[in-house]
């Protein structure tokens, strides 16, 4: 007997067994048991989500030889036929291979006849989006008067190429992608079934592979089925689709945490020696540091597949700003992926950039922090009220731009460090509250500031009679034209959408 595969063997039959999409499937009963039957239905919605399914179900409801049911009896002649394919009043039309005028028009002459046994003419049209104009306009002159034996039911992928005159005529359901739990469960049944013995998280890294498709879960288990020897394991699933191990995952991310170029491009050198595809590796990618990323912010990962010990370590060894950063260039590369000719090289070029992320991250700590620092921390030069309360008072008159001449006078006195003394020119006296002083300086200035931070503080010393703290922040100033174009700086503003001052 030849082996029939899980997605017809146990398509669902009535409403009941659909999975998911339970708001379609209440209105459509609602509809049956109120008799409220349309003429044109659109069932619009990913692939392999129940779309012809539920089509069925609906043309076997509407003429169940019991009458119009909510659910169908499966039992009668006319169930027995459409279960079958078989009945001549349920009439199957692929869209993409009778998309033309003349298909059409031959429809259009055929929907004039009566049923021949059943109660209504169905008409299911799959890729109802693939017709050509000529047809939706000759199929559109039936849906304007339709003879009231027939029942029309367009299923879609793309609803958005369906022209508006045809949609406003359809009732309109829209069919949603099952989740990862919605298809493990179901995925479980059917080794039970099918008296297959399958570990959970093997299941469920099937459950996630999918994609929201249960009939693409379906597939994949029928290709576990047949190979695996026995009890369907996790490296079953990894072997049969290719899907790469955490351990290479783990061992390319720490290779980009460290910066270990050599150890990156032989990790890829070995990925591709293996044959795998590396469509399928970055995908893999993707969902490992998306794993990363949410044990990094403590986030529950409900689709995680393994919880992995080994992952949390990695995820805390490093920022959240740094996977951040990780998180969006292996999206973009996840994207990009598939329309470059080299992938190899593409994907080798993409995981050294991701190495080089601690420079961005550098260079957005001298860029993009600037405008934070600056506007958020920016105050008005003058005490502030809690400074009057603070123990070591300061006395109320005291104006931050006079603290500052007695300080800098103070240095001049004191210490004869040249550059030092130049550097403290450009400062600006910002604020000074709950003895701390703030400086605003030019960028290029506040490193050299901080290394004799000391100088500062002794003369502040020397002017209030007790020690203060000082703060040194860079100024705002715009970056040269030649700047906003590097590369990096433009991935820094991708990457932290900076804007104000680039
Ligand atoms: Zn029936």
């Amino acid at each position: 007997m030849s082996y029939l595969v899980l997605s017809r063997k146990y398509r669902p039959q009535n409403f009941d067994e659909v999975v998911g999409q339970e708001h379609v499937v209440r209105t459509l009963m609602s509809a049956l048991r109120r008799g409220k039957v349309g003429h044109s239905y659109i069932f619009a919605g990913p692939r392999g989500v129940g779309k012809t399914s539920v089509a069925r179900i609906f043309a076997k409801s509407l003429n169940c030889e019991k009458g119009i049911v909510e659910n169908p009896c499966n039992e009668c002649v006319t169930c027995k036929g459409i279960t079958k394919g078989s009945a001549v009043d349920v009439i199957e039309i692929d869209g993409a291979s009778n998309r033309g005028i003349d298909e059409i028009r031959d429809l259009r002459v055929a929907v004039a006849y009566t049923p021949s046994s059943a109660r209504f003419k169905v008409y299911i049209i799959d890729e109802v989006h693939m017709l050509t104009k000529e047809a939706f306009n000759a199929l559109l002159k039936t849906l304007e008067e339709p003879p009231s034996h027939v029942v029309f039911i367009f299923a879609t992928t793309e609803p958005q190429k369906v022209p508006k005159t045809v949609l406003s005529r359809c009732q309109r359901f829209d069919f949603r992608m099952l989740t990862k739990e919605e298809i493990f469960t179901t995925l479980k049944t059917l080794v039970k079934l099918e008296s297959v013995e399958a570990d959970e998280d093997a299941l469920r890294l099937v459950a996630g592979r999918a994609e929201g498709s249960i009939r693409d879960a379906e597939g994949m288990l029928d290709q576990l089925i047949s190979y695996a020897d026995g009890r369907i394991s996790i490296d079953d699933v990894k072997e049969v689709f290719g899907f790469i191990s955490d351990e290479v995952y783990e061992k390319l991310f720490e290779g980009i945490s460290k910066r270990d170029e050599k150890s990156i491009i032989e990790c890829i050198e070995g990925i591709a020696g293996k044959g795998y595809d590396l469509n399928e590796f970055v995908y893999g990618w993707l969902q490992f540091i998306r794993s990363l990323f949410l044990y990094n912010l403590d986030i529950p990962n409900p689709n995680a597949v393994e919880s992995n010990d080994r992952l949390e370590q990695l995820a805390r060894g490093v920022s959240s700003e740094f996977l951040t950063a990780v998180l969006n260039l292996s999206s973009e590369m996840e994207r990009d992926m598939r329309t470059v000719p080299y992938s190899q090289v593409f994907l080798e070029l993409n995981m050294l950039r991701m190495a080089r992320i601690p420079d961005l991250i550098d260079i957005n700590a001298l860029v993009g922090k600037i405008s934070v620092e600056s506007s958020t921390n920016y105050e008005k030069p003058f005490i502030q009220n809690e400074v009057r309360e603070s123990k070591e008072v300061v006395t109320p008159s005291e104006d931050v731009e006079d603290l500052w001449g007695r300080v800098r006078k103070s240095i001049n006195e004191v210490n004869g460090k040249k550059f030092f003394k130049e550097f403290i020119k450009e400062a600006e006296p910002v604020s000074f509250n709950n003895n701390s002083l703030r400086l605003n300086v030019p960028r290029s200035h506040k490193e050299h500031l901080k290394e004799d931070i000391h100088l500062l503080k002794e003369a502040s010393k020397e002017v209030l009679g007790f020690d203060i703290n000082i703060e040194i922040v860079s100024r705002k100033e715009p970056i040269g034209e030649t700047l906003k174009e590097n590369p990096i700086i433009k991935k820094v503003k991708e990457i932290f959408n900076a804007e104000e001052y680039i």
